[in-house]
């Protein structure tokens, strides 16, 4: 049977921050990931068919159960979500953390600001240098227009200005950054291999994966899991570890429209624009999203009648989402003989209100910017033109209408000292089990409402710190 000190299940940013940091102590790593490594020919045709098929679990649509279901997106490549997302990043609001402190006792948050600035430091966390994305630009315009708050969000990135002056951003993401360190500090990543359950023998554990249909078990010490809100629960109940696993996972549902403008707004399709706009709505933030062709041609299709001129309208359509921060939670559940886990969201009353408030918000701003017409994904809505129509597509969403879809998920696996609601202590050690630890975005107690990956590092950098400290 192959050996290592420790095997870390997942390679997003959770993961490949753990593999490095403990391959570059001395440890002898295997970091197991289910995704293939990115292709760089598929990132050429703009979020094409074969790039979510490729790069994406489920081709990017997996349905979450609910009385207004969400479709979730979850990334499946070496690298996991920071080689798909959009690199905006955020440091956890200091009120969350305060939260998290009180509710689940979680220790010296006070010493987070110090991983912030590491990982800032390792993936190039740097602010846009302009000129921003059409789309974004007119964001900021209408929220500036209408006295909301706007804020341009760094991203881990290179810039580089072309000769067309158009801004290239080169993303960096785990394969850029943290994977090739663990490689050169003699880790090994085992790609296309999926875990399938953690067994525990004669004071070892046993990693039991599924390589091209063949089995392949693993040997460790430690088991660091790292696959991702939903599929780090899945697999710790699969292998019979429940405590509190699974019971309060938290997503940021969002609403998306597509904005026509009198003027060209969308140039270059992968190019998502870093303005986000705040303070118009408790828990809502309004953003832009991808644009690309394919994604247009989806997100049109509540609209029939414009499907030959898709292409026509496609320079003049900005897209855009409203996002919220909310209330309700879900459940992530092992069912036996289904190797996907089954994922249902309750979404409060007031998380729906809040939905219909973050469109309006969204329309208001998108108006003021000089938008013609608004093409929202509610089922049944009219295309938005004036205030009565805002309203009536607000209507749709309060009467459970709204297609939302979900890009960040978080807290299925809670940290935190009060043991009858956390699943792991401060540090990702799981309670009560010996040597098993998670470090990835199951493990914030609660939605961080800005986007998690930067919540998600710093918290994995501290608990590989943490984990190097303990004896061998
Ligand atoms: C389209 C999109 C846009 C986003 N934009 C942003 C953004 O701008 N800013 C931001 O902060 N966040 C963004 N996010 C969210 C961010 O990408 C995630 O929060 C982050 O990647 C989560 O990190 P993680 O380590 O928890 O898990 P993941 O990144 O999900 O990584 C988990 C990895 O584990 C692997 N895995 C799962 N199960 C197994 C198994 N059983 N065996 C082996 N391997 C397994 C998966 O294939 C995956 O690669 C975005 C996400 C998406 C999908």
């Amino acid at each position: 049977m192959k050996r290592a000190d420790v095997v870390v299940i997942g390679s997003g940013p959770g993961g490949s921050i753990t593999a490095a940091l403990l391959a570059e102590a001395g440890r002898q790593v295997i970091l197991i990931e289910e995704g293939r490594p990115v292709n760089p020919e598929l990132l050429r045709y703009s979020y094409g068919v074969g790039e979510m098929r490729e790069l994406y679990r489920n081709g990017g649509l997996t349905p979450c159960l609910g009385a207004t279901p969400i479709a979730y997106v979850e990334g499946r490549c070496v690298g996991g979500g920071s080689e798909i997302n959009s690199g905006l990043y955020h440091r956890t609001p200091d009120d969350v953390l305060e939260q998290w402190r009180v509710d689940q006792g979680v220790l010296d948050v006070s010493a987070l600001p110090d991983f912030f600035a590491q990982c800032e430091r390792d993936i190039h966390v740097a602010s846009h240098p302009g000129p921003q994305a059409l789309a974004s630009v007119k964001l900021a315009e209408g929220a500036a227009a209408i006295g909301a708050t706007v804020t341009d969000v760094p991203l881990w990135a290179k810039f580089e200005t072309g000769t067309d002056g158009i801004v290239r951003v080169d993303k960096q993401s785990m394969a850029k950054t943290y994977l090739p360190r663990m490689i050169q500090a003699g880790g090994e990543i085992v790609s296309g291999t999926r875990v399938k359950q953690l067994r525990r023998m004669g004071g070892k554990w046993v990693v039991r994966s599924v390589q091209d249909r063949r089995s392949l078990d693993i040997e460790c010490d430690k088991v660091v899991v790292c696959a991702g809100a939903f599929q780090t629960p899945t697999l710790l109940l699969r292998s019979g570890v429940a405590r509190n696993i699974g019971r309060s996972l938290q997503l940021h549902p969002m609403i998306k429209v597509f904005a026509q403008f009198d003027t060209v707004v969308n140039q270059n399709w992968r190019e998502i624009g870093s303005h986000q706009v705040t303070n118009v709505g408790e828990g809502v933030t309004l953003g832009c999203s991808v644009g690309s062709r394919p994604y247009l041609a989806v997100g049109l299709l509540n609209y029939p009648e414009l499907v030959n001129e898709t292409a026509t309208l496609a320079p003049f359509l900005g897209a855009y989402y409203a996002c919220i921060s909310p209330e309700g939670h879900g459940r992530v559940r092992a069912l036996p003989g289904c190797d996907a886990p089954v994922v249902s969201y309750a979404l409060t009353p007031r998380d729906v209100d809040r939905l219909a408030d973050g469109l309006v918000s969204l329309c208001d701003v998108l108006f003021a910017a000089g938008a013609t017409r608004i093409f929202p994904s509610v089922a049944g809505s009219p295309i938005i033109t004036d205030g009565e129509s805002i309203q009536q597509s607000a209507a749709r969403v309060r009467a459970g209408f709204a297609e939302l879809t979900a890009v960040h998920a978080m807290a299925s696996c809670p940290m935190g000292e009060r043991i009858e609601t956390s699943a792991v202590d401060s540090f990702g050690r799981v309670h009560g089990v010996d040597n098993l630890y998670i470090s990835d975005g199951s493990i914030l107690c609660s939605s961080v409402g800005v986007n998690p990956q930067g919540s998600i590092m710093a918290l994995a950098y501290r608990n590989a710190i943490q984990l190097l400290g303990e004896s061998r």
